[in-house]
Parts: C-alpha cells; structure tokens; sequence
C-alpha cells in the first residue's frame, strides 16, 4: 500500500494518466471514497491516458459507459444507484473479464459481483484543505501489486 496527496484536480488527473500507461485488458480499479472526493475526476486522467478525449462524466444515471475509442476500451461504472441490489443482473463478470479496463466508483454496492483480485484506489478529502485529496492505493494479487510497485517508482523520483 502507498499514498500520494494531491492539492489539485489536475493533480489527480495525473496519476490517473499515469495508471493509463500501466493498465491492461481485463484489469479493474475500484475507486473507493465519499461524493466528491474524487473517483470521478481520477477516472478522466485515465480515460484521457488511453486516448479517449471524450468528455467522461459520471455515470450515475446509466450506471455503465463504455469508451472504446482509446488504446484498450474503458468501462466506467457507477454503481451507487444498485446500493439495493441488481448488480447480478447487469453481467458485470462480462465486463471485469472483458477486453477492457473496468473502474468501478461505489464498489461497495456490489461486492458480492468483484473479483479477488483488483486494484483498489481509496480517495479521502482532507479536511483542513478543501483541495487536498489523499490517495491511497490497495493492491490485491501479484498483478496489482507490482502495477502499484510501478506508480509509486514514479511518484518517487
Ligand atoms: P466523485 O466522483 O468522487 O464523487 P468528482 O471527481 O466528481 O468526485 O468530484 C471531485 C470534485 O472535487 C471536482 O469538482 C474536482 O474539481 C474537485 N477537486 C478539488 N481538488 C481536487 C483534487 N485534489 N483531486 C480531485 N478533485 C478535486
Ligand atoms: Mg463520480
């Protein structure tokens, strides 16, 4: 596990554009945090990473987007309006053994669907600073493990 604090949205948008070159086809990142802390925006970083310069919005209404114009597809969920169930309706497995890079904000909704392994990215708002986010990332598998191995090289030079 490591963290890296950032004072900008365009900060955030960094690491996420930083992920994008370390992603490949059938990984999935949980993004784990309250409103606003920032799922949404890390997930533009890294659509934009791939090569998807569509404008990404949260899908909280369509619960899924997918991307496919960028150097693997994207799946961005958003997954908070399944908080009373029917995520086993929607083929998630499909998507996390897919083509593509599955991020998932509100995975907590469908826990039962995620796999064992996955990377999961926790975002926390600081409350002293209205900017500052502290991200935290939680690798599960030798697959994530070394992915975050190699961010935190970066974040160390
Ligand atoms: P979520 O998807 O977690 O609900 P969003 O990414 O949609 O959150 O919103 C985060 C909000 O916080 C945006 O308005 C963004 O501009 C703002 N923000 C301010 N500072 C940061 C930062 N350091 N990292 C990410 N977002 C930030
Ligand atoms: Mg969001």
């Amino acid at each position: 596990m490591f963290s890296i604090t950032t004072k900008t949205d365009e900060e955030t948008q960094a690491i996420g554009r930083h992920l994008a070159e370390l992603v490949s086809a059938g990984d999935v990142i949980l993004l784990d945090g309250d409103l606003g802390a920032g799922k949404t925006t890390l997930t533009k970083g890294l659509a934009a990473g791939l090569g998807i310069h569509r404008y990404v919005k949260s899908p909280t209404f369509t619960i899924i987007r997918e991307y496919k114009e960028g150097r693997l597809p994207l799946y961005h969920m958003d997954v908070y309006r399944l908080e009373n169930g029917g995520g086993d309706d929607l083929g998630l497995d499909e998507y996390f053994n897919g083509q593509g890079v599955s991020v998932v904000e509100w995975s907590q909704f469908v826990k039962g669907e995620l796999p064992a392994e996955r990377l999961t990215i926790h975002l926390h708002r600081d409350e002293s600073n209205i900017d500052r986010r502290t991200l935290t990332f939680d690798p599960q598998g030798e697959h994530y493990q070394k992915m975050t191995d190699k961010l935190e090289a970066q974040y160390d030079e």
